[in-house]
């Protein structure tokens, strides 16, 4: 008897065997179709990954799933592919790796699927002959309505007049069987236009790019296009596309979170002459199933999304493009840790198919990569079609910002960029009033009950929030400690600047961007629109204002404060303090007006912060390379770290010790292994929504030691004894450490 092996969706790294149900054909299954199963006392929802010849447990332990639910495999054979070696690269459990490569609807349990009850033949009621079952006539007629078809959904056997008792007895008979089927796809992407807009003409550099990016078509190849923003990569990405439609394949782009803005997905449609599928966090769970199912259906020739969006099955795959690959946000921060960017390159070298990373930034790994020669590395050094680069300069402000975060020098530069007649960005990575309160007499400090972490205070609603866990409660009218009413905002955050802006220029519209000011549905839509209408205003704004828009008037940006970056304990801040500023400065004349950058740093002479303004990013990058080479830090060593999470710190580390103990038990073996171990440690915010969190980290200069190791840690790990409430998980490449 063939054997099912079946990933579930549970935190178990391993597969579990089935028999197959009853009265189902084992050659007509498939691996990537979902099964229901019974596990332990219910029902659970399995995936198929292998069918074997025999399983190590004997045969009277093993269970029969209990149906199938799919026709047709739910991940085609490379996306399963793929997600097992991903399980298997994160030290993942494999079931949940799948099921979270399926979209949410196709996760949940079948009675709570989108789905049709479906009826086909089975092997055997394939091999009647037509007109058979001539003594049973109503059972003929099912017989003869089953044939006519792959399979028939219930609804329509039922409008023909079929009912369920006779389907029943086609069953009992082994003639037919039932399944779900997901429900078809109601397309939610608008049809392509009919008339595509024009191509424009490639500059030299961008000619060079796409014939790089053409010459690739057709085999594996990684290539890095470093472009500075503005130098038209999207132009580029659009040109590729097209190419790879006509040869009839398909794309698969990914962005960053907030990059998938509707302008930018505007000019893909108004370009390209095909569906294009959109997978990104806004959608509902129906309309994710839906575009899942336009690209797996082969409906879409582009799917364009975010991080997730890299499982979206797609026949045909010619070329996949990762843009602002240095993004923070591909990479997954909890549950399964997967980075979408390295999946992506992996799907493309599976499916033998370039993988194009575009940036402005480059991430220090693939910067690393296009030096040793592995990528091939693609460069745009002009802005596209005649804009100019922005000046970009240092302001000293030692002893001279005002509570907003303002120095005079800023302030007059903005008026005279208000009064001839243009816009002002201002970049504060800080949303809410103030990010801490502080009474001036005795010192104390507002904080978080349940994080190490200060409250950010938000004025206009009067309280003070929590953004690591959501915690908040009303402003205090003075101090809990001393009762003095003397309590101070220590430093700005976007609402302090916009006021105090707003006082200082009181005729010109000042419009805050942030999570907060822009969480009812289209009210950024509201404030982009305003500021296209290229009239006189100041934008205050976090991250969200840093990518992706295109600001033709505004002419100064301003960085109100650079310092964090320089002098934080997380290795990887100034790379993305580099990366962050570049990207602001990148909104600033994007038009015929040439645009100015003004950097406010305490700092003014620090090396890192020189380089970067007068020679650019990737002389910057280059001398953060030259440091991590020399500290050993990634990408010259690979690093994972072992999380544990639990209700007091001691048990947290305690656990990680016991298993550090287990695992260098044999030292020398570890040491042979070259994996050196470090910790545990408390995690950067160890208290975090009142639970604790430390971390072991493992390094390796070899990948596969390093997952060797890990893998055995995990084995320990899963065998432990732990207490319910402790949690642990693994992060390879983590981005915070
Ligand atoms: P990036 O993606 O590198 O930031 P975009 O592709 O968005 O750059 O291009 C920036 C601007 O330059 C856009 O307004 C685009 O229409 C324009 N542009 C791009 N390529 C060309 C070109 N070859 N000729 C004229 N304008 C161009
Ligand atoms: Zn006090
Ligand atoms: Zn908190």
């Amino acid at each position: 008897m063939p054997i099912l092996r079946l990933a579930l969706p549970c935190p178990l790294r391993r597969l579990f065997d089935y028999l197959p149900p009853a009265g189902v054909d084992v050659a007509r299954l498939r691996p990537g179709q979902r099964l229901q199963v019974p596990f332990g006392r219910r029902q659970s929802l399995g995936l198929l990954v292998e069918i074997a010849a025999r399983s190590a447990l004997p045969a009277h332990q093993l269970r029969a799933a209990s149906a199938v639910l799919d026709a047709q495999p739910v991940l085609d054979e490379a996306l399963l592919k793929l997600v097992l070696w991903a399980a298997d690269y994160y030290q993942h459990p494999v079931g949940d790796a799948l099921f979270h490569a399926l979209p949410v609807l196709m996760r949940q349990g079948p009675l709570r699927v989108a789905e049709a009850v479906h009826w086909r033949l089975t092997e055997r009621g394939m091999g009647l002959p037509a007109g058979a079952l001539q003594r049973a006539p109503r059972q003929a007629q099912a017989l003869a309505a089953l044939q006519a078809a792959d399979s028939v959904s219930l609804e329509a056997l039922v409008a023909q007049d079929i009912a369920p008792a006779i389907l029943k007895a086609l069953a009992d008979k082994g003639l037919a069987e039932r399944f779900h089927a997901a429900a078809p796809a109601v397309s939610a992407a608008p049809a392509a236009p009919r008339k595509l807009q024009a191509e424009l003409v490639l500059n030299a550099e961008q000619a060079g790019a796409l014939a790089a990016v053409n010459a690739a078509l057709g085999r594996y190849a990684c290539l890095l296009l470093e472009g500075v923003t503005g130098s038209g990569k999207t132009e580029v990405y659009l040109q590729a596309i097209a190419e790879v439609l006509r040869r009839g394949q398909r794309a698969l782009v990914l962005v960053p979170e907030i990059g998938l803005t509707p302008q930018t997905l505007a000019r893909f449609r108004a370009r390209l002459g095909c569906e294009v599928a959109v997978l990104h966090s806004g959608l509902s769970d129906r309309e994710r199933l839906a575009a899942w199912q336009c690209a797996a259906d082969g409906e879409a020739g582009v799917v364009i999304g975010t991080r997730s969006a890299v499982f979206t099955p797609l026949a045909g795959l010619g070329l996949v493009i990762v843009d602002e690959e240095h993004d923070a946000s591909y990479k997954a921060q909890d549950g399964f840790r997967y980075s979408a960017r390295d999946l992506a390159i992996k799907r493309a070298a599976d499916a033998g198919c370039p993988v194009l990373l575009g940036t402005a930034t480059p991430s220090l790994e693939s910067l690393n990569n296009a030096l040793g020669g592995r990528y091939q590395h693609l460069r745009l050094r002009e802005r596209a079609g005649g804009a100019l680069a922005p000046r970009m300069r240092v302001l000293d402000i030692r002893g001279q910002v005002d509570q907003a975060g303002l120095s005079d020098g800023l302030l007059a530069a903005m008026a005279a960029t208000l009064g001839r007649g243009e816009q002002v960005l201002a970049f504060i990575n800080r949303r809410g009033f103030s990010p801490a309160l502080q009474c001036s007499d005795c010192g104390w400090l507002a904080e978080c009950a349940h994080c190490d972490a200060r409250l950010t205070v938000h004025a206009a609603a009067r309280r003070l929030r929590c953004h690591h866990c959501g915690h908040q409660q009303a402003l205090p009218g003075a101090c809990p400690t001393c009762a003095s009413p003397a309590l101070d905002f220590r430093g700005p955050g976007t609402e302090r600047c916009e006021q105090v802006l707003a006082a200082h220029f009181p005729r010109v519209p000042v419009l805050r961007i942030d999570r907060d000011s822009t969480q009812r549905k289209g009210s950024l839509e509201r404030y982009l629109a305003q500021i296209q209408r290229g009239e006189p205003c100041i934008l205050v704004g976090t991250q969200m204002l840093a990518k992706g828009h295109h600001f033709p008037a505004v002419t100064l940006v301003a960085v109100l404060d650079a310092d964090g970056g320089l002098f934080s304990a997380d290795y990887r801040a100034t790379e993305r303090m580099g990366q962050t500023l570049m990207q602001v400065a990148g909104r600033a004349g994007r038009a015929e007006r040439p645009g100015e950058v003004i950097v406010q740093s305490r700092s003014p002479d620090h090396p890192l912060l020189e380089v970067l303004l007068a020679d650019g990013y990737n002389a910057f990058a280059r001398v953060l390379l030259g440091e991590r080479r020399q500290l050993g830090l990634p990408p010259f060593c690979h690093l994972a770290l072992l999380r544990a999470e639990a209700r007091s710190l001691s048990e947290a580390e305690d656990f990680l010790v016991t298993l550090r103990e287990q695992a260098t038990a044999d030292g020398a073996a570890l040491e042979a292994a070259g994996v050196r171990l470090t910790g545990p440690l408390p995690a950067p915010m160890a208290r975090r929504a009142g639970r604790y969190r430390a971390q072991l980290a493992l390094q390796s200069r070899s990948r596969g030691r390093l997952n060797q190791v890990l893998g055995a840690l995990c084995a320990l790990a899963e065998r432990a004894p732990t207490r319910r409430d402790l949690r642990w998980a693994v992060d390879v490449d983590p981005v915070e450490w």
